[in-house]
C-alpha cells in the first residue's frame, strides 16, 4: 500500500464523510510548492480554498504566530488583549470603516453581519423589518442561516426548517430588486464577485444602484469579501474596485492565513448596533489568530497588491492561449476560466492533479486563487501543469 491508501483508509475509518476529496494527502508546503507523503511536487493554485494569502509557512506569518503563541495564546473576551486591537485598527484604517468583531469563519461572520443588520432595523423601526435580500447563484455559508442566505436552492434541502426571512434576486438586475422591497427588508447582501456560484463578477453600475437603494430605504449594505477581500482581487478588498462604502464588510479566508478567523467589519452605520451582550463568540479574537493577521495586513502594502494585479495579468494572458480555454472572468489572483463544451471543469482538475498542479472547480469553470506570495517560477511550473492536462482533454 501506498503511503496515501493507509491515510484514505484512515481517514474513511474515523473522519465524517462530508468532503468529496480529492486523491492526495498532502504532507508539507513552502509558499505555492507542496508535496505529498509519497514525495510527489505539486505547485498549489488554490491556498487552500482562498486561505493561505502567504502560501504555505510563510516565515514572518510563523513568526508572529509563534511569538503570540508562546506569549499568550487564549483569555477570552472576558479581557482585553493586545493583537486583536492591532488588527482591527488596521482594518478600520486601510478601509475608513469603524468597528470590528472578530469570529471564526466565514459562515459566522454573515450570521453576525445579518444579526447587525436586524438589530439595525429593530431599533430604528421595530419589529416587521427583518427581511434580508440575497442574489440568486450566492453562497453565504453552511450554518442554517446562511445556508438561508444562500440563493441556491441545491443547498435548500434536508434541514428544513431552514431560517426565515431571507429573498432572493437575480444578479444585475436593479428593477427586480426594487421589486422586491415591500418595507420588510433591512438589508441587502451580495458578493462582488460570485465566488463559489462561478467567479460570477458583478456589474459595477449595478453594484452602484445597490448601494443607492439601501440609501435611500436604509437598508443595511452588507458586502460578502470572504472569497475577495485581503488582497484577492489586487485591492485589499473588491469594494475598492466597485467604488462604494458598505455598511457592513464580511471577512474570513484571506484575513487567517491558515488558522481560523473572520471578522465583521462595520462602517459608520452599523458600529453602534451591537452593544454588550448582544453578540460573542468563545474563539473570537484569538491572540494568534490575530498576531498572524497583523502581520498579512502589514504585508498587503500597495506595492504587494499591484504585484497581485500584475501576476495575474501575467497568468491571464497565458491561460488565453491555452486549447479548450475561451475565456477568463475575475479579478486580480481570482480567476475563473471558462471552458468549451468539449472539457467538464472537475476533470481539468482531475487531470492537473496528476500533473503536478492543484486547482478549483467553481461550477463549470477552473477557479485559480493561487497564494498572493507566488512566484514567478511557480507560475510557469503551475501553468505548464494545467496546459499539460489540457492538453490530454
Ligand atoms: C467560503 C465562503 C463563505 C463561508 O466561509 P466559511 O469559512 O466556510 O464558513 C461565505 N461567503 C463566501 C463568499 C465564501 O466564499
Amino acid at each position: 500500500m501506498s503511503n496515501f491508501d493507509i491515510i484514505k483508509d484512515a481517514d474513511e475509518s474515523y473522519v465524517a464523510g462530508t468532503y468529496g476529496r480529492f486523491p492526495v494527502a498532502v504532507e508539507k508546503g513552502k509558499n505555492a510548492t507542496c508535496y505529498d507523503f509519497d514525495g510527489k511536487k505539486y505547485i498549489d493554485f488554490s491556498s487552500g480554498i482562498g486561505v493561505n494569502s502567504l502560501g504555505f509557512c510563510d516565515e514572518g506569518w510563523i513568526e508572529a504566530v509563534t511569538a503570540q503563541l508562546s506569549t499568550l495564546q487564549h483569555i477570552s473576551n472576558l479581557y482585553y488583549t493586545k493583537p486583536c486591537i492591532d488588527a482591527a485598527k488596521i482594518l478600520c484604517e486601510r478601509t475608513g470603516m469603524k468597528k470590528v468583531f472578530f469570529s471564526n469563519s466565514g459562515a459566522e461572520s454573515n450570521e453576525g453581519a445579518i444579526k447587525c443588520a436586524r438589530k439595525y432595523s429593530y431599533d430604528k423601526y421595530g419589529a416587521g423589518r427583518e427581511k434580508v435580500l440575497t442574489l440568486l447563484n450566492s453562497f453565504h455559508g453552511r450554518t442554517v442561516t446562511t445556508l438561508s442566505a444562500t440563493g441556491q436552492d441545491v443547498f435548500h434541502k434536508y434541514f428544513h426548517p431552514f431560517t426565515e426571512g431571507f429573498d432572493y434576486v437575480p444578479a444585475n438586475d436593479i428593477e427586480a430588486l426594487r421589486q422586491s422591497l415591500d418595507g420588510t427588508v433591512c438589508a441587502v447582501m451580495i458578493e462582488l464577485i460570485q465566488g463559489e456560484g462561478g467567479v460570477m463578477p458583478l456589474d459595477k453600475e449595478y453594484v452602484k444602484e445597490v448601494e443607492n437603494v439601501c440609501r435611500e430605504y436604509d437598508l443595511v449594505f452588507i458586502v460578502d469579501e470572504v472569497q475577495t477581500g485581503v488582497g484577492r482581487t489586487g485591492e485589499l478588498f473588491a469594494f475598492r474596485h466597485y467604488g462604494v462604502n458598505p455598511d457592513i464588510v464580511t471577512i474570513a479566508k484571506g484575513i487567517g492565513g491558515g488558522l481560523p478567523l473572520g471578522c465583521v467589519v462595520f462602517g459608520e452605520k452599523t458600529e453602534k448596533v451591537f452593544s454588550k451582550g448582544d453578540h460573542a463568540t468563545t474563539f473570537g479574537g484569538n491572540p494568534a489568530a490575530t498576531a498572524g493577521a497583523v502581520h498579512i495586513l502589514n504585508r498587503l502594502d500597495r506595492s504587494f497588491l499591484d504585484d497581485v494585479k500584475e501576476k495575474g495579468e501575467y497568468m491571464r494572458e497565458k491561460i488565453m492561449s491555452m486549447p479548450h480555454v475561451v475565456g477568463i472572468d475575475g479579478l486580480g489572483l481570482m480567476m475563473g476560466i471558462r471552458l468549451d463544451d468539449t472539457v467538464k471543469s472537475a476533470d481539468v482538475v482531475k487531470k492537473a492533479i496528476e500533473k503536478g498542479a492543484l486547482l478549483l472547480t467553481a461550477k463549470s469553470k477552473v477557479r485559480l486563487l493561487p497564494p498572493l506570495t507566488i512566484t514567478y517560477e511557480e507560475i510557469d511550473a503551475g501553468l505548464a501543469s494545467m496546459e499539460a492536462a489540457l492538453n490530454e482533454l
